[in-house]
């Protein structure tokens, strides 16, 4: 039975997916110029403060908060750190430990220690429900445990964000749906039954996406995403789809503002030199 509402949930988000992009929702991109100076740009653009710990966010202010999701390429993602650093721009990297370069070497270690003397928060980029998935006798905890630890070896790490991939959607899970704070009523998930454990129990105190963001953007699958949240809490997948993302422009509506909290994902690999 949950096969079959699993795929049913696919195929309706297949669907779902063509009949949205058919609507060609009209959103400015930067996608055909990802140079560094489109970053410094964008960032230029922003007219609030930057903010650099998510879990202290002024509340008479505008500020934002930029996160890097490092996919693929760790290379790329330092080359990126030091061309921000260089620019006096400080950012968090969240690391896939579930990715091969995720090797546990003394080279990983590196550019992890590197990262962090650059200036820049490392924390956890979270996939742990694909490895629950390939084997569901695995605890959770034990699954987290390994890599948190060895960054811990070299600072702190108090945040995480779930990682997103199309084959979750089609099994019908997000990964953040592992967490107790995850709440159905505020952030879109699918509600998979699953092993649930609080951040606390692994030590994190916060998941990129229950903070309380105001505004939203995404450069996710290389779009421009961009969304004032309201009371919807979307996932990145379904604000690109929604008649709500209205790209860049959530930039300049959040200056608009008097106050709000702009959280920024970036992909540093889709960013500067190749
Ligand atoms: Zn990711």
């Amino acid at each position: 039975m949950r096969e079959i509402v699993i795929y049913w949930l696919g195929n309706m988000l297949n669907k779902r997916g063509k009949k949205m992009s058919k609507k060609k929702n009209v959103v400015n991109t930067l996608s055909s110029e990802r140079t560094e100076s489109a970053y410094l740009n964008f960032i230029n653009s922003i007219n609030g403060t930057r903010i650099v710990d998510p879990l202290n966010i002024p509340k008479l202010k505008r500020s934002y908060w930029i996160r890097h999701d490092v996919d693929i390429s760790l290379p790329h993602a330092l080359y990126f750190a030091e061309f921000e650093a260089k620019n006096g721009i400080i950012s968090t990297y969240f690391l896939l430990h579930n990715n091969e370069y995720f090797d546990y070497s003394e080279n990983f270690a590196n550019i992890v220690k590197r990262l962090i003397s650059l200036g820049h928060t490392i924390a956890f980029h979270n996939d742990v429900l694909s490895l629950w998935w390939e084997d569901k006798t695995k605890d959770i905890i034990s699954l987290l445990n390994p890599p948190l630890n060895f960054l811990r070896q070299f600072s702190t790490v108090e945040g995480t964000a779930c990682h997103g991939h199309a084959c979750h959607y089609e099994r019908g899970y997000i990964n953040y749906e592992v967490w107790k704070e995850y709440d159905p009523t505020k952030n879109y998930g699918f509600e998979i039954k699953c092993p649930k454990i609080s951040l606390n129990d692994v030590g994190l105190k916060y998941e990129a996406y229950f903070l309380p963001y105001t505004h939203l953007y995404s450069d996710s699958g290389k779009n421009d995403i961009g969304y004032v949240v309201g009371n919807s809490r979307m996932f990145e997948k379904d604000a690109l789809l929604s008649k709500r993302n209205i790209g860049l422009k959530v930039i300049d509506e959040f200056n608009k503002e008097d106050s709000g909290f702009l959280e920024l994902l970036f992909h540093p690999i889709y960013w500067g030199r190749k």
